[in-house]
């Protein structure tokens, strides 16, 4: 069998005296799309955060293409190879929906030519999240569904093998949570992209990914095909237990935040 593309091991986060996340280990293979769930506060984003540069672990290891990448700075991280978005969108809007793009492609693209490649990715990516390409157009003109293509559009200038996706469907309702899953799919089939999905509703997620990743409190607590992880009595309990009827009301209706 090949290497994984991506493998974690034993990964910890401690802020203070509180654990985040808690000797967390797997593996994704290329080409796979594995989803990343959980409930809020779980963890989820901050092992990103980790996977990304954006974070240090505490403890553990991170092997990216055989290669450890713990604790190695964000833009180092990404010129290698891995790309995110951010759960939360925050472009920078004096510059146009266009130049956004331009300057993610900057930022992850070490051997970027000349103005003109960097325009030409940024178009592609743009293309690729269903956003106009034109010169001009003003952040502003997005909505919630707007902002998250392009929160994957300025991720995926930065040329990832490896796609993190934090909370794609934050906010949208069920016809964009079903375009923005779509979407993932074509990011994988037409440009090779691995993919990491973190959500912490289940919704349109089990219906897209290979394999899925269950985190509650900090740690793994399953792992499998969808339709096993959705009937495993300890997700059923975090998801469905007694005393978290938000958990439950996310669960069912697929809602953001
Ligand atoms: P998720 O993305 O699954 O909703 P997070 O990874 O954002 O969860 O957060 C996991 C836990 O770690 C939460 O309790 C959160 O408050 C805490 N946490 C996240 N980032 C920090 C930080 N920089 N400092 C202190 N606590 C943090
Ligand atoms: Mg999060």
């Amino acid at each position: 069998m090949s290497e994984p593309i991506i493998a974690v091991e034993s990964l910890v986060k401690r802020f203070g005296g509180f654990t985040a996340v808690n000797n967390v280990s797997f593996k994704v293979d290329e080409g796979e799309i594995v989803g990343l769930i959980g409930p809020n506060g779980s963890g989820k984003s901050t092992i990103f955060n980790m996977l990304s540069g954006a974070l240090k672990p505490t403890e553990g290891s991170v092997k990216f293409k055989g290669a450890e990448i713990g604790g190695k700075l964000p833009n180092k991280i990404c010129h290698l190879g891995i790309g995110r978005t951010f759960q939360i969108p925050r472009p920078i809007h004096r510059l146009s929906i266009l130049e956004n793009v331009v300057v993610a492609g900057y930022f992850g693209q070490d051997g970027i030519g000349s103005r003109e490649q960097a325009f030409d990715a940024a178009k592609t990516s743009l293309e690729m999240v269903g956003l106009p390409t034109d010169h001009g157009v003003a952040i502003s003109t997005l909505g919630a569904a707007g902002l998250k293509k392009l929160e994957l559009a300025r991720a995926l200038a930065t040329g990832p093998k490896l796609l993190l996706a934090d909370e794609s469907l934050g906010g949208l309702d069920n016809s964009e949570m079903d375009q923005a899953a779509d979407m993932l799919k074509r990011i994988r089939s037409e440009m090779g992209i691995t993919i990491i999905w973190v959500e912490h509703i289940m919704g349109v997620l089990m219906r897209v990914v290979d394999r899925v990743m269950v985190l509650d409190h900090g740690e793994k607590i399953s792992e499998g095909l969808p339709t096993e992880v959705a009937h495993d009595p300890k997700v059923i309990e975090v998801y469905l237990g007694s005393d978290s009827e938000d958990a439950q009301a996310s669960a069912e209706s697929g809602s953001g935040n």
